[in-house]
């Protein structure tokens, strides 16, 4: 199975997020996971890189890449 971890560009900086969930709310391959206001990448092999999360981000903890994976 195509493992994009390897390439995708995803970049989550827990340091500045603040736990609001929009990244898992908007995420359609629920790269996210989210436990009270700590958010984990659950499943980085499957970002495909649409963008969604990193636009959705009030702190700008997530940065992608579109258009690479
Ligand atoms: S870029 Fe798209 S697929 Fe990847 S984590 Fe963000 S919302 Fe999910
Ligand atoms: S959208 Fe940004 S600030 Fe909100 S939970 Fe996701 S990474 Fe954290």
């Amino acid at each position: 199975m195509f493992n994009s971890y390897q390439t995708n560009t995803l970049q989550f900086n827990a340091a500045v997020c603040n736990g609001c969930g929009r990244c898992c709310a908007v995420c359609p391959h629920g790269v996210f996971s989210r436990q009270g206001r700590t958010i984990t990448l659950a499943h980085v092999e499957n970002c495909m890189e649409c963008g969604a999360c990193q636009r959705n981000c009030p702190t700008n903890a997530i940065a992608v890449n579109s258009g690479v994976g």
